[in-house]
């Protein structure tokens, strides 16, 4: 078994201090050959509490693409913790899919939560499910068993999609066109939301068994969400969609949605500016996942947790006043609370 803090070495080839996506406190690394499991987790800031962020397991193609993505989001996290006021910290874990997910490859990573003995809390991401955290909680206390934070980034987003709409045309959502990418526990939970408020929202996944059950009315299963014409384009799939070949088949007026890291790079947030576009950043947005998962500890109630969601809009829309006074992206306004 290996587990060691890598921050000031010289680790796989890589000098992690230097790495160009580092500006953390810490990275560690634990590895153990009896069941298989290869991990990475990233404390980019505790100075407001410990630090919190999901778990990914997922395939990449080699260790540095793993070092960038655990570094990317947990820097991510600590921004997304300031916007949402919250007394934590960024962090995140990542496992590197090398083969099936296992009992004993979740207890491991139990374990290497137990060695870090409460620096990071983990939760569910890409892979690792809720059902996985509540395994993983049986051998350690340093995860987030409580809930699913899915349906509290939904209504986080939903309350800035409502409140990006009358900022901009004084309307309420009744009859707007919204489109979303991706049906997930993101995705599917906003759209019921925004339908139920009396929009027309349009969504796409690849797994088209997603779209199979759709009873609501005014939720409308498409192919291509990403280049349907609509006043909302709420992007709740993947990652760095947007970029400069990309945003050219766009078709929206705002885009609002939860998925990570949605820009190829910063400087695509000025290209849809200059498009007309309006992008409300990721980490203006999807925070009410961080807000659900974190409520218990901090001993809110229900009343108290939805005025904490709609408070995420209403930092929105203070920041759409500052961006269209100043006429510069919204993603520039925000410049001070993510550097
Ligand atoms: P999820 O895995 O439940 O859903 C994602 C869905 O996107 C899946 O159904 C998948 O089939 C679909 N998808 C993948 N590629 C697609 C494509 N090219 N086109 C259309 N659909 C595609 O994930 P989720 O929890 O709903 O999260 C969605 C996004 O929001 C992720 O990027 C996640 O990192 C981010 N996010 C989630 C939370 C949360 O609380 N769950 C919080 C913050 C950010």
């Amino acid at each position: 078994m290996i587990f060691r803090d890598i921050t000031d070495t010289k680790f796989k080839g890589i000098e992690i201090s230097s790495y160009h996506e580092f500006d953390h406190e810490k990275v560690y690394y634990y590895e153990d050959d009896n069941t298989g499991i290869k991990s990475l987790v990233a404390i980019h800031d505790s100075s407001k509490g410990p630090a919190i962020g999901g778990c990914r397991f997922k395939e990449y193609d080699s260790f540095e693409q793993g070092l960038n993505d655990v570094l990317r989001l947990s820097r991510g996290m600590t921004h997304k913790n300031n916007v949402a006021q919250i007394p934590f910290g960024g962090g995140k874990a990542i496992i590197f899919q090398e083969s099936h997910k296992s009992d004993n490859l979740l207890r491991s990573y139990a374990n290497f939560l137990n060695l870090l003995e409460g620096q990071y809390i983990s939760a569910e991401d890409i892979g690792i499910s809720l059902e996985d955290i509540r395994f993983i909680k049986k051998y350690t206390e340093f995860v987030f068993d409580n809930i699913d934070p899915g349906p509290y980034t939904a209504k986080g987003i939903y309350y800035v999609i409502k409140e990006a709409i009358n900022f901009c045309f004084s309307q309420p959502l009744t009859d707007k066109k919204i489109s979303i990418q991706g049906a997930g526990s993101v995705g599917m939970h906003l759209a019921e939301h925004l339908a139920n408020d009396g929009a027309n929202v349009f969504i796409s996944d690849i797994d088209k068994s997603k779209l199979e059950n759709i009873e609501n009315p005014n939720i409308n299963p498409i192919d291509d969400a990403f280049s349907l014409e609509c006043d909302v384009f709420s992007p709740c799939a993947l990652g760095a969609i947007f970029n400069k070949s990309s945003i050219k088949s766009l078709n929206c007026k705002i885009i609002a949605g939860g998925a990570n890291n949605q820009l190829q790079d910063l400087s695509i947030a000025n290209a849809l500016h200059n498009r007309g576009i309006i992008y409300i950043p990721d980490i203006l947005i999807n925070s009410g996942g961080a807000i659900g998962l974190t409520k218990d500890l901090m001993k809110r109630n229900e009343v108290e947790t939805e005025s904490d969601l709609m408070n995420i809009a209403y930092r929105v829309r203070e920041a759409l006043t500052e961006s269209h006074e100043k006429s510069i992206s919204l993603q520039d306004t925000i410049r001070e609370l993510i550097i």
